[in-house]
C-alpha cells in the first residue's frame, strides 16, 4: 500500500522516517526541495518525489503535516493539489494544527470528491515524533480511521479516535492551552530560582518527579537553562494555535484568561525577536517565552 507524506518539516520528516523504518512504502514530498527532510527520508529507505502529483498518484493513504489553515487548504484543495490527483477512496489524514472549523470544511470538500478526510493532530513534540511516541487525536469516520491505523501505530503510541470530523482538532486546541499555560509556570519557576539564587538545574532535576512536574519542565526546562531556544515547537506555530483557540470561541478572550496571558507573553518574545534582527521572528521554540521575563 503506497503512503504519501506531504510536508517534510520538523515533524513531518521524523514521522515519515518512522514509516520508512517500519518497512512501509512511503513517498515523501516537500514544497521546497533540497531540505534536510528529503535526505532523512531517503536515508531511512523511503522515496522522495519532486512533484506533489507523482507523490500522491496511486497512494491509498496520504498524510500531510504543514502549517496553518491556508497551507493545508492549498495543498489539499488548491490548484495542483491532492484533490486533483489522489485516487477516489484515498484516506487523507492531516497532522497539522488547524482547528475544528477548518477541519470540518476540508472534510466536506474532500468528501464531495469521494475522498475520506481525517483530522489527526499530534502532540509529543519533536521528541515524540522522532521516538514514534506521539499522541495522535483523530476526528472523522471510523472506517478510514481503521484503514490508516496501521500507519498511525508506526508514528505514535497513544492513538485515539475522538469522534466525528473536527474532534481531533478540538482536543488538540485543549492541548495547546495545557502547553501554553504550563510554559508560564516553567518559565516563572526558573525565573524565581534565578532570582533566589538557587541552582536552576534543581528545579528540573528535583521537581520533575513531584506534583509540579510536566512534559515541558522535563523536556524544555534543560533547554531553557542552556539558553537553547532552537525550535522543537516553533513560537510561530504556538501563536497560530492560540489564534485558532480564540477564533474557535468567537474571539471571547475573557473565556480563557490564562490562555490570553500566555498569548501576550509569547507575543512579547516575538517582538523581542523582531527588534533583534527581524527574520528570526517566531522561529525560536516556545521555550523562548523565558526571554519575556528578562
Ligand atoms: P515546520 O518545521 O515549519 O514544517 C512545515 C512544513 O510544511 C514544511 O515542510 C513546509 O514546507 C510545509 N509547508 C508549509 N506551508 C506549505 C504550503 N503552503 N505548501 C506546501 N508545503 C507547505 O513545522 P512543524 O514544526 O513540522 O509543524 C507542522 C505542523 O504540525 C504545524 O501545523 C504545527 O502546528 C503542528 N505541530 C508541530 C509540533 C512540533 O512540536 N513541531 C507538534 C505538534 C503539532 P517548506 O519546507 O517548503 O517550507
Amino acid at each position: 500500500m503506497k503512503i504519501a507524506y506531504l510536508g517534510l518539516g520538523l515533524m513531518g520528516q521524523a514521522m515519515a522516517v518512522n514509516l520508512a523504518r517500519a518497512g512501509l512504502d512511503v513517498v515523501g514530498w516537500n514544497r521546497t526541495p533540497g531540505k534536510s527532510g528529503e535526505k532523512a527520508l531517503l536515508e531511512a529507505g523511503g522515496k522522495v518525489e519532486k512533484s506533489l502529483e507523482t507523490a500522491v498518484t496511486g497512494a491509498a493513504v496520504i498524510f500531510t503535516c504543514l502549517g496553518d489553515i491556508g497551507d493545508v487548504e492549498q495543498v489539499l484543495l488548491g490548484k495542483g493539489g491532492v484533490a486533483e490527483f489522489a485516487p477516489a477512496g484515498a484516506v487523507i489524514a492531516d497532522f497539522s494544527t488547524i482547528g475544528p472549523e477548518a477541519a470540518k470544511r476540508i472534510y466536506g470538500a474532500l468528501g464531495a470528491k469521494g475522498m475520506r478526510f481525517l483530522d489527526a493532530p499530534v502532540t509529543g513534540g519533536d521528541v515524540g515524533a522522532r521516538n514514534a511516541t506521539l499522541t495522535i487525536m483523530v476526528g472523522g469516520d471510523e472506517k478510514p480511521f481503521q484503514t490508516a491505523l496501521f500507519a498511525f501505530e508506526k508514528m505514535g503510541k497513544n492513538i485515539k479516535h475522538c469522534g466525528p470530523s473536527g474532534s481531533g482538532q478540538a482536543l488538540k486546541l485543549c492541548n495547546q492551552i495545557l502547553c501554553a499555560v504550563n510554559m508560564i509556570s516553567v518559565c516563572e519557576a526558573l525565573h524565581l530560582a534565578e532570582r533566589l539564587g538557587v541552582d536552576e538545574n534543581l528545579v528540573v532535576d528535583v521537581l520533575s518527579a513531584g506534583a509540579g512536574g510536566s512534559w515541558a519542565l522535563t523536556n524544555l526546562g534543560p533547554r531553557i537553562i542552556k539558553e537553547d531556544f532552537e525550535p522543537g515547537f516553533a513560537l510561530k506555530h504556538m501563536l497560530k494555535d492560540l489564534r485558532l483557540v480564540f477564533e474557535n470561541v468567537d474571539g471571547q478572550a475573557d473565556l480563557l484568561p490564562g490562555t490570553k496571558l500566555a498569548q501576550d507573553l509569547f507575543r512579547k518574545v516575538g517582538e523581542t525577536d523582531i527588534s533583534n534582527g527581524g527574520s528570526a521572528n517566531g522561529a525560536r521554540g516556545t521555550q523562548a517565552m523565558r526571554l519575556a521575563y528578562e
